[in-house]
């Protein structure tokens, strides 16, 4: 069974995380629980985590329940407390792995230490940034290193938090295949309802572990409530992900499905997007007295989209088709106005 990191947002109270120790501990196979303690908040003014104290408290967990926790550190003086606390494990940031200053400060701090290091993509969606960070740790001496796929920041609308653009993982795996995977749905699932399928979709894509969010309380959390699972929520995950999923056996062809996925969800919210201005528009010529169909602009716009498609090797017929059929919904929501 691949290995599940799992754990609240951020470590908030004493209760809390022993609670979730015991859970994580008795009902199910979870080895390494994460807790934020340090909050990169986008924000300033909220909470911001407990620090030290809330490392006591996960020292505090793992000699109880024999739990190795795991904590995102941002800083140099963060691995410097973690030592002090005796945590083993910790994760580099999405914010902080965009910044190669960061990350090779944090790289500075780890040299001669013990400590295994997950690194998360960086926000944006670049795969060398990711890559550099990873080679930044490698190179200070760590000998533990895995990378967390958890999504990439977009402008685009998407069902998705951080769209996951599977692309991305896939070509590190690529590149660099003796590097463990992980994936968090949660980040990128951003509801806890999208958790299942993104992890599962996790498993089938070969990834090598997942890092989840789990808290008591989800609807009291100070930080990611939305996408945090219950207790009840995380068991029910767990006993429905298919590990050796027989159906997606044929990796490269899954791989292949997955980015299609992707292009159609992006294509989805582009046309989503288009309609919505389309229907402003509309406003705008009804209050202005204008026609709606205007055969000028029409006979141009068909003439630079047909050039374009062209361009990209896309067939003529299909493309007029296309556009024809995109046109004529704009009419239609155009003309519902008046
Ligand atoms: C987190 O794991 O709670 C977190 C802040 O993650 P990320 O760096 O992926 O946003
Ligand atoms: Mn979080």
């Amino acid at each position: 069974m691949k290995p599940i990191i799992a754990g609240p947002c951020s470590a908030e109270s004493e209760e809390q995380i022993l609670k979730t120790a015991e859970f994580l501990t008795t009902k199910t196979s979870v080895k390494t629980m994460r807790a934020g303690v340090w909050k990169p908040r986008t924000r300033p003014g909220g909470f911001e985590g407990y620090a030290e104290k809330a490392l006591q408290w996960l020292q505090k967990a793992q000699q109880q329940y024999g739990i190795k926790p795991i904590v995102e550190v941002a800083k140099p003086e963060h691995i410097e407390s973690c030592m002090q606390y005796g945590i083993e494990n910790v994760w580099i940031g999405a914010r902080t792995t965009v910044n190669p200053f960061s990350v090779q400060e944090i790289a500075e701090a780890l040299k001669g230490t013990a400590l295994s290091v997950m690194v998360k993509n960086p926000m944006n969606p670049d795969l060398h940034l990711w890559l550099g960070a990873i080679e930044r740790i490698e190179k200070a001496g760590i000998s533990n290193v895995k990378a967390i796929h958890r999504g990439f920041s977009s402008h685009r609308t998407s069902q998705f938090r951080n769209p996951p653009m599977w692309e991305i993982p896939i070509e590190l795996k690529r590149l660099y295949p003796e590097l463990e995977l992980y994936c968090d749905p949660s980040h990128i699932s951003g509801t806890a309802n999208l958790v299942p399928y993104i992890a599962q979709k996790a498993l089938d894509m070969e990834m090598d572990g997942l890092m989840i969010e789990v808290h008591p309380t989800p609807e009291h959390a100070l930080t990611d409530a939305s996408q945090q699972l219950s207790f009840a929520a995380f068991e029910e995950l767990q006993k429905h992900l298919v590990q050796n999923n027989a159906i997606c056996s044929d990796m490269q062809l899954e791989q292949m499905r997955v980015l299609i996925d992707d292009l159609d969800e992006e294509l989805i919210a582009i046309l989503s997007k288009r309609m919505k201005i389309i229907q402003e528009m509309g406003d705008y010529k009804q209050a202005n007295q204008m026609t709606i169909l205007q055969m000028d602009r029409w006979k141009t716009m068909l003439e630079n989209r047909l050039k374009c498609s062209e361009k990209q090797g896309i067939n003529t017929d299909f493309s007029l088709s296309l556009w024809r059929l995109i046109h004529s919904e704009s009419l239609r929501i155009q003309t519902k106005i008046e």
